[in-house]
Parts: structure tokens; sequence; C-alpha cells
């Protein structure tokens, strides 16, 4: 059975070896989700990044001054990753990539409000699409782990949502975006059956004209 990839790297310099762990586990939990769910779909660890201090920002914020790596230059370097790691692999389908970041995602366009949004951002450059997601809102106030670990996989389910195609929902579903924290805590860890069934007819899709393109 021929499977679609996504891959998935986060930048390690800005995680605690914690968070580090509620990563693997999310990751494997999407895994086990997508193949409860019948859906040819995996998630394919790229190895951590580091980015260099040299690409730091300061963004002046309501809550002080902070530092951040821009927005643009993330999606670069994911592009650049994603590009190289399919290269190495032309056996497989893997157009699509997610980076995980710890710190909250800022951008040089100073019309970005990245408060408002918790979710991720996704670019899209020729056939690859690149998401990027920040953890730093999903920590919340000193979230317990549990917490963090299940608003970061809705995080994920709903990046890869959209890296399909799908809209915003307003059913029971992981496709209904938030408006706080605890409307996200709500939400249950999965697609509603119409969701589902896009997603499913997006990757077979994907998968078919794959197949023919070898
Ligand atoms: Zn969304
Ligand atoms: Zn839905």
């Amino acid at each position: 059975m021929a499977f679609e990839f996504i891959g998935f790297t986060y930048v390690s310099n800005f995680l605690t070896p914690e968070i580090e762990e509620v990563v693997f586990r999310v990751l494997d939990e999407a895994n086990r989700k997508f193949r409860d769910w019948g859906l040819p779909l995996r998630f394919l660890y790229l190895d951590k990044m580091t980015l260099e201090p040299g690409y730091l920002i300061t963004v002046d914020t309501p809550g002080g001054r902070v530092k951040l790596y821009p927005l643009e230059v993330l999606i670069d370097f994911l592009d650049y990753r994603l590009k190289v790691e399919a290269e190495k692999r032309d056996g497989i389908l893997m157009n699509k990539i997610l980076g995980l970041v710890g710190f909250p995602l800022a951008s040089r366009n100073r019309y970005f409000d990245f408060y408002e949004s918790f979710l991720g951002f996704q670019a899209k450059r020729l056939e690859r699409r690149i998401m990027v997601l920040s953890i730093k809102p999903f920590e919340g106030e000193n979230a317990e782990k549990k917490r963090v670990e299940s608003r970061l996989l809705k995080g994920i389910l709903h990046e890869v949502g959209h890296a399909f195609g799908l809209d915003h929902c307003s059913s029971e579903c992981v496709m209904n975006p938030p408006s706080s924290l605890s409307e996200w805590d709500e939400r249950p860890p999965r697609y509603c059956d119409s969701c589902l069934r896009k997603l499913r007819l997006q990757v077979g899709d994907d998968i078919l004209s794959w197949k023919f393109r070898l």
C-alpha cells in the first residue's frame, strides 16, 4: 500500500528536553490516529534543526521586547530541508513538511497578527507545502504536560487539514478554529465525518497522481 508522508522537524534550541518528549509522543499519536482512521498518511521524522542566533530579530510587543526568528527565514529553511530530504528518498511521496518551534511566530511584516493566531502558518513553494507551528501558545500559563500534549496534537491535525485543502468547519471537529485556549481544549482530537472524507479523498488523489508520474 502506498503512503503519503509529511516531513517533520523541530527547532531544538528553544525547547526543553521535557517538551521534546511531548513532541515525540504527539508525533506517534498523530501517526496512530492516521492509521486508525484508515488514512494512508504518516509523519516522517527528519531530524531536528538548530537555528543560528544571527537570524534573530527583535520585535516590540505589548508584552515587551522579544527576540524571535522571522517566519520568512523559517519557511526558507524548512522548504530547503524538505527539498533535500525528498531528493534523498525518491521512492516515496513527500511534498509537505511541518516544522515545530518553541518561540512565538513573528514576521518582518508588521501587519502580521501573531497574538491572535495561535495556530500555524502555511506557505507554498512550487508543489511543496510548508507548515510552521509554534508550541508556545499551547503552553499557556504553566499548563501541565498532558494538556500541552493534547493542544499540540490538535494543532498539528488542524494544520494537516489545511495542507490538504480543508477549510474551517463549525462542527465538533479539529478544523473548528478556537477563539481562546479554553475553546481549543474543548475541541475533540479528530476530524468530523465530512472533513475526514475530504481529507481521505485528497490523500488518495495525491497518491494516485504520484503513482502515475512515476
Ligand atoms: Zn485554521
Ligand atoms: Zn469538520
